[in-house]
């Protein structure tokens, strides 16, 4: 069986027989961009080397990239334990030109590698292509010999990426897999695409613009390449499993999780034990490079994963903190290629204890209270946002907890109502503390708080960017 490990090192390989510089991941704290929460792409840490504000002595690179994808922009925390696909944390295999080979070399590299090197169907495969880039279904019918039918026109929503207002970009090309009639589901641009019969593997996005200010695009003289490749995803494809939660990897840390709660992985605990082994890889990864779970920015959205998990562990009967217990089978199983797990597993897990028990004292009054208040309530209803609001100043449940454990009930949370009441409080805390304080101790102190807030990330320098892989 070809192991997630494996296949790390068999698309870093490839790559580097094919030219391309083996390019260590980045930290999911990007340090070049403090517009983005995390890292949520291979091609973050290469932003200003696309653009050509930074030179490498590279021009094609290959990594495998971690991404954490909850919050911001791309947020697929609320996919988590829904779809076959998604994960919070996931890695990201990349290969990248820097104005070195374009469209139909990356083409090639990308489908000899599937369907040679891998040796995965053909009949299996079809693409997606940007609606008007004719030299995409030209070069894809050539390379791949695939028919019209096998490759789709698709608009900008999805076929066009765009680093910002301005800068780079240009039209991509998706490679979807498909797991069979058994899963539901259809191709890609059909109405039933969100199912998980096709699965996008793959993105090649083909950079040959440069978007100016005033809206016109200009040719970039040198394009360059950038794609991404979901490692769970591909593994799933080449274990022969539809599910990227039944993978090698996925297996280890769901067994762990089964075992530490006393769940059966087959039952209807099924759903939390996913969720547990998915954020259990976030929150570990984030603790590793120094995020703490904390009130604000970086490490609320820590928080929110950290206690989202510790609610299904409770769903599954925990009493007593369990999550940490996880943490050795998650560095077996990751800490070879992510050496920062092996460093820190005594902090993590320290952490996710210590996090833990701070909310296990409140979580079960918290979800009692929930009961109590959605009691009558069916599917369809609103819960008012001064209760959501409770549970979060009063037993800290951050408003998407409740929200994800109202959500097979088909009970929504009115967010307005939770946004409101959030701003009362602060302009009421902010009130009480001008009294006591006086208004220039006020103004010191909460300009501090917001600036700073509690989350704080240490370690930047601590680990080399661009090791080997
Ligand atoms: P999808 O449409 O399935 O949400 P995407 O188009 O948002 O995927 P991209 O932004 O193109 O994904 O990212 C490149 C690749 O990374 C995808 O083709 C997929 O293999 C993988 N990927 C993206 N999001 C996730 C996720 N949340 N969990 C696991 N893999 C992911
Ligand atoms: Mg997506
Ligand atoms: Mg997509
Ligand atoms: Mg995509």
């Amino acid at each position: 069986m070809t192991s997630v490990n494996d296949l790390r090192s068999s698309f870093t390989q490839y790559f580097v027989r094919n030219g391309h510089e083996a390019v260590a991941s980045s930290p999911l704290v990007p340090r070049n961009d403090p517009t983005l929460m995390f890292t949520n792409a291979g091609m973050v840490q290469f932003k200003n080397t696309f653009t050509g504000v930074e030179k490498r002595p590279y021009s094609r690179a290959v990594s495998a990239q971690k991404c954490v994808r909850a919050g911001g922009k791309h947020n697929d925390l609320d996919n988590v334990g829904f779809t076959a696909r998604h994960h919070t944390f996931f890695e990201m295999l990349g290969n990248f030109s820097f104005g070195d080979y374009f469209k139909a070399e990356a083409i090639d590299l990308a489908w000899n590698l599937l369907t040679k090197e891998w040796d995965l169907p053909k009949h299996k495969l079809m693409v997606t292509i940007y609606q008007d880039d004719d030299e995409a279904m030209a070069l894809w019918k050539k390379i791949a010999g695939l028919g019209e039918d096998r490759i789709v026109r698709l608009g900008a929503k999805s076929n066009f990426w765009q680093m910002g207002d301005t800068g780079p970009c240009g039209p991509c090309s998706e490679i979807f897999y498909d797991h069979g009639d058994k899963v539901w589901g259809g191709p890609p641009g059909s109405p039933d695409e969100d199912g998980d019969r096709w699965i996008e593997i793959w993105n090649l996005v083909f950079m040959q613009y440069e978007q100016q200010a005033d809206g016109s695009r200009d040719s970039l003289p040198r394009p360059s390449i950038d794609t991404g490749m979901g490692i769970e995803r591909v593994a799933a494809v080449m274990q022969g499993v539809h599910d990227n939660y039944d993978i090698d990897l996925f297996k280890a840390l769901i067994g762990a999780a089964a075992s530490a709660t006393g769940a059966d992985v087959a039952g209807p605990g099924n759903r939390s034990l996913r969720v547990i082994a998915d954020h259990l890889r976030s929150m570990s990864f984030l603790i590793a490079e120094g995020v703490l779970p904390s009130n604000e920015g970086r490490g609320y959205v820590l928080r929110r994963i950290m206690r989202r998990a510790m609610r299904h562990a409770t769903l599954l009967g925990a009493e007593e903190p369990v999550i940490f217990k996880l943490v050795p089978t998650l560095v077996r199983e990751m800490g070879q290629a992510y050496p920062e797990l092996r460093s820190g597993e005594a902090m993590i897990a320290e952490t996710v204890k210590l996090e833990e028990g701070r909310f296990l004292k409140t979580l079960g009054r918290g979800l009692q209270i929930l009961a109590d208040e959605t009691k009558e309530m069916g599917e369809g209803a609103v819960l008012d946002g001064s209760s959501a609001f409770k549970l979060y100043d009063t037993y800290g449940f951050p408003l998407d907890l409740t929200q994800d454990a109202l959500r097979s009930r088909g009970i929504t949370v009115d967010q307005p109502g939770f946004d409101a009441a959030m701003a009362a409080q602060k302009a009421e805390a902010r009130k009480s503390w001008s009294g006591a304080g006086g208004a220039a101790t006020d103004t010191v102190w909460f300009g501090l708080a917001d600036r700073l807030g509690p989350t704080e990330f240490l370690g930047y320098e601590t680990e080399s960017a661009e090791a080997e892989i």
